[in-house]
């Protein structure tokens, strides 16, 4: 290896240690802290921040160096570019909106529980003004070519543009439209079910949890499952990858999708080449590579014919409730079709009209065609456009997703991108059979190939052509959607 890119390398081994520390810190806060051991790990988590950023600019020389460097190979060169990413930000941001901006956010958060709570957006409004007055600042002060957001949608997708996510919809949406309608109104999905409502033992369900855990063949030495609010997934070392899921009672459906999605986030941490562990590209590819790996095994995988076929008499012989129901009852729980209002509960067909809403809003905010107060009305507008309803208020409308309050604005069309991506996948190989046949290994040793070996070696752009031969194809999952609704 380039004597220079060792040096970045070893440099960077600080930077890992650090994340490694506040990957731990939020498993920790989200599972086991006791509630008021949160006003200190605030501050400690803050401080690591501030000792992550001084750690990369301590390498910006370094890598200054290494960007004029010819004749790296592919390794090499991903580490200059990873690296000289997290510097554009922490050298193009000034100091001070870093810290405006994380003190307004977590202020925000906590406003914005108690806005949805009571269904008052006037009283989120002031924060969200200023965190969009903030993020209008960023996108100004990282630079963009065509459009402001584009730096924005950039931090989250590398690359990523206004044009290709308008693009994208444009595709996608009207054909989503026309199954929607056609399922609806053909009634073989349905569009609620009584399972919703059965209740089911929570250690029995722990008990469906690891079993479903066990099939996909998670490593026991390397990896756990939790619970939290809202389940997520931390890959704190190659070896050490955790998730969490959640159990709410009722509809026993929620806690088991979770899990499985969880662990398509958890196996590609776990398949990241051990080789690139401690450098810059030893990291997920970006949100939306991720993202589609989790559904790719939730929804491609779990939510199959295939899958439920393989699973069904286990789910019989542990949940007594389902001695009444047959596969094909399941099945159409598993997959029912409804046009609603809260995104996290949106089925396959109906999902990325949630993500249209938010994109279409957001873009208008950050080039200032819109104004904050504006947001309530043209978010149930939107809403009726799409989906033909209408929130009942704004609990279930603008206020329904913490992103905002956050400043994660340019983070909603990984999710789509996420389906879009997982489609992808699903025509470069014969899943179906594989499924069948409960042979996760080699799916796995696919994935692996494809997408998780590589890190951050190559834009995601690159690594989807590497692994499909395409960049982002709606068309796929317009496919997908057909073949297994219509
Ligand atoms: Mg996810």
């Amino acid at each position: 290896m380039n004597p220079l890119i060792e040096e970045i390398n070893s440099k960077y081994r600080r930077i890992k240690a650090i994340s490694h520390a506040q990957a731990l810190l939020r498993w920790d806060l989200e599972t086991y802290m006791p509630p008021k051991g949160a006003s200190a790990r605030g501050v400690a988590s803050a401080e690591l921040s501030v000792m992550e950023q001084e750690t990369y600019l301590s390498i910006a020389p370094l890598v200054d160096r290494a960007q004029e460097l010819k004749d790296l190979n592919d390794v090499e060169r991903g580490i200059v570019r990873v690296v000289g990413r997290e510097l554009k930000y922490y050298t193009a941001i000034p100091p001070e909106v870093v810290k405006e901006l994380s003190q307004i956010t977590s202020e925000a958060s906590v406003v914005w529980r108690q806005a949805r709570r009571e269904s008052q957006f006037h009283k989120f409004k002031s924060y969200l003004e200023k965190i969009v007055e903030l993020e209008r600042t960023i996108a100004e002060k990282l630079g963009y070519k065509e459009h402001p957001y584009d730096a924005l949608l950039d931090r989250y997708e590398e690359g990523l543009t206004v044009k290709e996510v308008d693009s994208l919809y444009q595709e996608l949406l009207p054909s989503s439209k026309e199954i929607m309608e056609k399922v609806v109104a053909e009634g073989r999905f349905p569009s609620s079910h009584e399972l919703e409502e059965v209740r089911y033992d929570v250690e029995e369900m722990r008990g469906v949890n690891v079993f479903l855990t066990e099939l996909l063949g998670m490593p026991k030495d390397r990896f756990r499952m939790d619970v939290s609010t809202h389940p997520f997934t931390t890959g704190i070392a190659v070896d050490d990858v955790r998730i969490t899921t959640r159990y709410e009672g009722k509809d026993f459906r929620a806690t088991m999708f979770s899990t499985i999605h969880e662990s398509g986030h958890a196996i590609y941490e776990l398949q990241l080449d051990p080789k690139l562990e401690y450098t810059p590209v030893g990291n997920a590819a970006s949100y939306a590579i991720h993202e589609s790996q989790s559904r790719f095994w939730e929804n491609v995988i779990g939510r199959s014919a295939q899958f439920l076929q393989l699973i069904y008499p286990e789910l019989k012989s542990r949940l007594s409730f389902l001695s009444r129901y047959s596969l094909e009852d399941l099945y159409r729980y598993f997959n029912m079709v409804r046009p609603s209002p809260i995104r996290v509960d949106a089925d396959e067909v109906t999902y990325n009209f949630h993500t249209a809403v938010r994109y279409e809003l957001e873009k208008k905010l950050i080039s200032g065609d819109m104004s904050v107060s504006d947001v309530p009305s043209a978010w149930d507008d939107l809403m009726e456009k799409f989906l033909g309803i209408r929130p009942k208020n704004d609990s279930e409308g603008c206020l329904q997703d913490g992103h905002w309050s956050g400043g994660s604005f340019g983070y909603f069309p990984s999710y789509t991108l996420g389906n879009v991506i997982a489609a992808q996948l699903k025509y470069t190989f014969n899943l179906e059979e594989k499924v069948r046949m409960g042979d996760f290994n080699s799916i796995k040793e696919f994935l692996r190939e494809k997408v998780h070996r590589w890190g951050s070696i190559y834009p995601p752009k690159e690594l989807l052509r590497r692994a499909t031969g395409r960049e982002y194809d709606p068309s796929s999952l317009i496919k997908y959607l057909r073949e297994k609704y219509l």
